[in-house]
């Protein structure tokens, strides 16, 4: 029997009646003559699966634009602006820090322009890219000698392959960390070449275990900040001072990475102290690694600083060239750190801090200003009330610390399938919205929405397919 061949198979358009289109029109223009005319192909393939099976209609050439225009829609870059509405202020899944003004406006000026990068103006030769940031460093940590790489997970890379390679790394049981992302201690030291050697226990490690461990072999004492996690009861850690005079005993640099680190005293705004850069100098420790991108708030990057003559001989090693940062990032590094010169408008001027920093009842507030136009935009199937919860800082720095925040609460009136797929469908919004599901609601904690986003939030909001997402309930 032959296959019977609906007739509105047909009427399916080609591909030039399509391009015709006056939707085709806009959609040429913003995505470019091949991508749409292949979104055009596609769509009128599929579309011809389905005419031969079933009795659909065809659709009119206007009708597959359209379709082809959500095609092309789906497929724009997934790096994409969304709010972070989660309550961690540095998510490492949704980019860690929001960089400030000044920074954005350096990175955009070096993206533009030619750059002094390797170029030294006041005597018209050649320079180098690390100069820039070199002084401002010293200025803020107190190091002689400082350098700048990828990440933090690079400088601490870069530093094991210069001193330890082929040669011993000795470090503590209780600070063999995992960091979020495959970054783990015994894995790293192995890819630098080092030798790793595990003194001390879980729980407890003394002077006497790296006495013990310290060798002709040794290359590398490394002590590691435990970011993410706390090592409590029956304890016991070699200070970093008392640590390090061990190591410039033994002759051996003592390299402290301090994971997240911090410029200031975070105390000094109300929040828990992490140890600052400033402080692991001071301890004796010859080099302190640190990141750019967690509690400092600047781009994605990993600070060295230390003595010179060991500064000296990471940068002859042959990975830093692999491991440099580009213009853009040394761009708003720079610009980052300056920032740090003027702690008392810090808050006001790095985001990282200012959210950090805002308190429980001007969030509350803006979280009730937006409370009555959420309810409306979300409808009667959903209530929404404002709520208490908790913000984290999240990227491994003060786990155990948590910041009182206040939050949109949104239930569902009817059933939780309604309220996943409203989470769901924030997600797909074109500037998607993300919050955390925790006892039956969704929370959308406003502590890192700026005033200035509001308009954009409820624009956003207002986009929101609800009747799709409350319709498709049984
Ligand atoms: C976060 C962290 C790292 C890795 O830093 P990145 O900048 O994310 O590469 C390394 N060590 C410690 C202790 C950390 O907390």
């Amino acid at each position: 029997m032959a296959e019977p061949e609906a007739t509105s198979l047909r009427h399916l358009p080609a591909v030039a009646a399509v391009l015709a289109t006056a939707e085709a029109a806009l959609l040429l223009e913003r995505h470019g003559r091949i991508a749409t005319t292949d979104a055009i192909r596609q769509v009128i393939d599929d579309t011809r699966e389905v005419l031969r099976t079933t009795n659909a209609v065809a659709p009119s050439a206007t009708d597959v634009a359209q379709r082809a225009g959500e095609l092309l829609e789906a497929r724009t870059p997934g790096l994409r602006a969304l709010f972070n509405l989660t309550g961690t202020v540095l998510h490492t899944n949704l980019g860690r820090a929001m960089l400030a003004e000044a920074a954005i406006e350096a990175a955009v000026e070096a993206m533009r322009h030619p750059v002094a990068l390797e170029y030294d103006l006041a005597g018209g030769a050649r320079g180098e890219r690390d100069d820039h940031l070199r002084s401002l460093l010293c200025e803020l940590t107190g190091a002689q000698d400082a350098t700048v790489v990828n990440n933090n997970a690079a400088a601490v890379l870069l530093c094991l392959n210069t001193f330890a390679l082929g040669r011993e790394a000795v470090v503590s049981r209780g600070e063999l960390i995992e960091i979020g992302g495959a970054f783990r201690m015994p894995d790293i030291m192995a890819r630098a070449g080092a030798c790793m050697v595990e003194v001390g226990t879980t729980n407890r490690t003394h002077p006497a275990d790296y006495h013990d461990a310290l060798n002709e072999r040794t290359g590398l004492v490394l002590k590691v900040h435990t970011s993410n996690y706390r090592i409590q009861g029956f304890t016991a850690e070699v200070s970093a001072r008392e640590l390090a005079a061990i190591a410039d005993a033994a002759g051996v640099p003592l390299l402290n990475d301090l994971g997240s680190g911090s410029l200031v005293d975070l105390s000094r705004y109300g929040l828990a102290k992490e140890p600052t850069v400033r402080e692991a100098v001071d301890e004796g420790a010859r080099l302190v690694t640190f990141s750019g991108d967690k509690l400092l708030g600047g781009p994605q990057a990993g600070f060295i600083v230390g003595d010179h003559a060991l500064i000296e001989q990471i940068n002859r090693n042959p990975l830093k060239r692999a491991l440099r940062v580009d213009k853009l990032r040394l761009a708003a590094i720079e610009a980052t750190l300056n920032l740090y010169r003027d702690p008392d408008r810090l808050t006001e001027r790095l985001p990282t801090l200012y959210f950090l920093t805002r308190v429980k009842a001007d969030i509350e507030t803006q979280a009730r200003r937006l409370q009555t136009t959420v309810a409306e935009r979300l409808g009667d199937a959903f209530v929404v009330e404002v709520g208490d919860c908790l913000s984290q800082v999240g990227s491994g720095a003060l786990p155990l610390d948590t910041l009182a925040s206040a939050a949109l609460l949104i239930r569902a009136r009817n059933s939780q399938s309604t309220l996943q797929r409203l989470v769901a469908a924030l997600r797909m919004l074109p500037r998607p919205i993300i919050g955390r599901v925790a006892d039956g609601a969704l929370y959308l904690d406003v502590r890192c929405l700026i005033e200035a986003d509001e308009p954009l939030f409820l624009a956003s909001l207002a986009r929101l397919d609800v009747d799709g997402v409350v319709a498709a309930d049984p």
